[in-house]
């Protein structure tokens, strides 16, 4: 593993903001400033395909990367606001219902941050 996957991978697994590739660009970038872009897009898919982080996906918004371990999230329908939520392992409850062993889930629950229910009171 390169200084830069390492670091990289150490991010991804400190954090708890969901970074952006941009923003993990940028705090690489300060410990290695001749780091280029590409590097860092390579690592991080490399990273998720071999299951060590994960990619989270919502419409509209750039894609952002988290640490691999079992937590749900909470997703603001309005401004993409993402936060951590645990409700446990729900594996074996889904297996049962689906009628299948399954590899993995993925649960967002959706909702108004309160910042944006907010704002939405205030225009009426
Ligand atoms: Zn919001
Ligand atoms: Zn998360």
């Amino acid at each position: 593993m390169s200084k830069y996957t390492k670091k990289i991978l150490e991010i991804v697994q400190a954090s708890r903001d969901h970074m952006t590739a941009e923003q993990i660009f940028g705090t690489l970038w300060q410990t290695y400033p001749s780091v280029v872009r590409a590097t860092v897009y390579n690592n991080l898919n490399r990273l998720c395909e071999e299951g060590k982080i994960r990619k989270i996906s919502l419409e509209g918004m750039p894609e952002r990367y988290d640490r691999i371990q079992r937590h749900d999230h909470l997703v603001c329908r309005k401004c993409g606001r993402l936060s951590d939520l645990d409700l446990g392992d729900m594996t074996r409850q889904l297996e049962r219902k689906a009628g299948i062993s399954i590899l993995s889930y993925d649960l967002k629950l959706l909702y108004l941050c309160e910042e944006c229910r907010n704002k939405s009171e205030q225009k009426g």
